[in-house]
C-alpha cells in the first residue's frame, strides 16, 4: 500500500465531501503535511514490529503513516462524526483497528491486552491539546506496558516538559515527566501545517519509559505540588505553608538539612533528585 493522504486539497476535499465542521472543544486541528506525519513516524522508529496506539485520529493522517509502516495501529477517537471519514481514509488496511470512545474513560491497560496480545507498544499522537496533561498523567500513571511516547503538543508546553532545574520553564510539569521518562524534544512545527490553523507553533516531544524509581510516588507528587505552590518562596517557606502537606517548619527544616538543602534555595531550582531525596527523609519520619 502507498500513502494517499498527503495535500492540503485532498483533505479539505474529504472533509467538504463529508460535511465536516471542525470542533474547536474537542482540539482539532488536523495535520495537513505530508512530510511532517512522516517526520513523526521516523521519530517515533516505528517499524514493523512496533505496535502503535494512537490518540485522537481525526481525519487519519497520522495514522495511515503509522499503517505503512506499523505491525498494527489502534487508533481512539472520541469524535464519532468521523467515523464515515475514516472508513473511506483508512479503507484496505488490515493492520488498523478504531475505537470510537473518549480515550480518558477507556481501561488501557485491557484494551492493550486484547488489541495487542500482552504485547509491549509505543503511543503516537498529536494530542488534542485541551486534555494534554490529563492524557499524559493516565498514560504515565497505570504502569501500562508502553515503551515509548511521541507527541505533539503546543510549543510551550514541550518546553516545560522537557525543562532543565534552573530554567524559567522548569515546573512540575517537568518533574512529573522526568519522574517517568526520559524526554526530548525531536523537532518544532509552524502552525501553518495545521487546518485550520492554531495560534500557536507545536512540537513533537519523545519520551523514553524507561525509568523506575522506588519511592512513595503520591507523596514525591505533594511535595512537587506543595513546592511550586509558592514558586517565588524558599523552599522551606513553601512546604511548611502547604496544609495538604502538614509538616511544622522546624521539621522541614531538619529535613532539609538531612538532604543537604539549603532552605532559602527556591523550588525551580532543585533537582528530581533532590525531590526524591526530601521524599525518602519524610516518608521514613512519618513511618
Ligand atoms: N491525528 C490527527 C492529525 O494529526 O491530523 C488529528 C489530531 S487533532 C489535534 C486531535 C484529535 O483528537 C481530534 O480528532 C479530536 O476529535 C480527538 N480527540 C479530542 N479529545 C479526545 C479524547 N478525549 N479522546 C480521544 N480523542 C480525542
Amino acid at each position: 500500500q502507498t500513502k494517499r493522504l498527503y495535500s492540503p486539497n485532498q483533505i479539505k476535499d474529504i472533509l467538504e465531501r463529508h460535511g465536516f465542521n471542525f470542533s474547536k472543544a474537542l482540539g482539532q486541528n488536523f495535520l495537513i503535511d505530508g512530510n511532517i506525519v512522516r517526520k513523526i513516524s521516523i521519530a517515533a522508529g516505528v517499524d514493523k514490529n512496533t505496535n502503535v496506539l494512537e490518540i485522537g485520529p481525526g481525519v487519519g493522517t497520522l495514522t495511515e503513516e503509522l499503517a505503512l509502516n506499523a505491525k498494527r495501529v489502534v487508533a481512539v477517537e472520541m469524535d464519532e462524526r468521523l467515523k464515515p471519514i475514516l472508513e473511506e481514509t483508512l479503507s484496505g488496511f488490515e493492520n488498523i483497528k478504531v475505537i470510537f470512545s473518549d480515550v480518558l474513560k477507556l481501561d488501557l491497560k485491557e484494551i492493550i491486552e486484547r488489541e495487542f496480545d500482552g504485547e509491549r507498544i509505543s503511543v503516537v499522537a498529536n494530542l488534542p491539546y485541551y486534555v494534554t496533561t490529563p492524557i499524559l498523567e493516565m498514560l504515565f500513571e497505570n504502569d501500562l506496558p508502553i515503551d515509548l511516547i511521541t507527541v505533539m503538543v503546543q510549543k510551550e508546553v514541550a518546553l516545560r516538559m522537557t525543562a532543565k532545574p534552573g530554567s524559567k520553564d522548569y515546573s512540575s510539569l517537568s518533574i512529573f515527566i522526568r519522574f517517568y521518562s526520559e524526554p526530548k524534544i525531536e523537532f518544532k512545527v509552524p502552525n501553518t501545517v495545521f487546518m485550520p490553523k492554531p495560534k500557536v507553533d507545536s512540537a513533537v516531544v519523545k519520551m523514553e519509559l524507561n525509568k523506575k524509581y522506588d519511592v512513595n510516588r503520591e507523596l514525591f507528587f505533594k511535595i512537587v505540588k506543595a513546592a511550586f505552590s509558592k514558586r517565588r518562596k524558599t523552599i522551606i517557606n513553601a512546604l511548611s505553608s502547604y496544609e495538604d502537606l502538614n509538616v511544622q517548619k522546624d521539621d522541614i527544616r531538619e529535613l532539609l538539612t538531612l538532604a543537604d538543602i539549603d532552605e532559602n534555595r527556591r523550588a525551580e531550582d532543585l533537582s528530581i533528585e533532590e525531590y526524591l531525596n526530601l521524599t525518602k527523609l519524610l516518608d521514613m519520619s512519618l513511618k
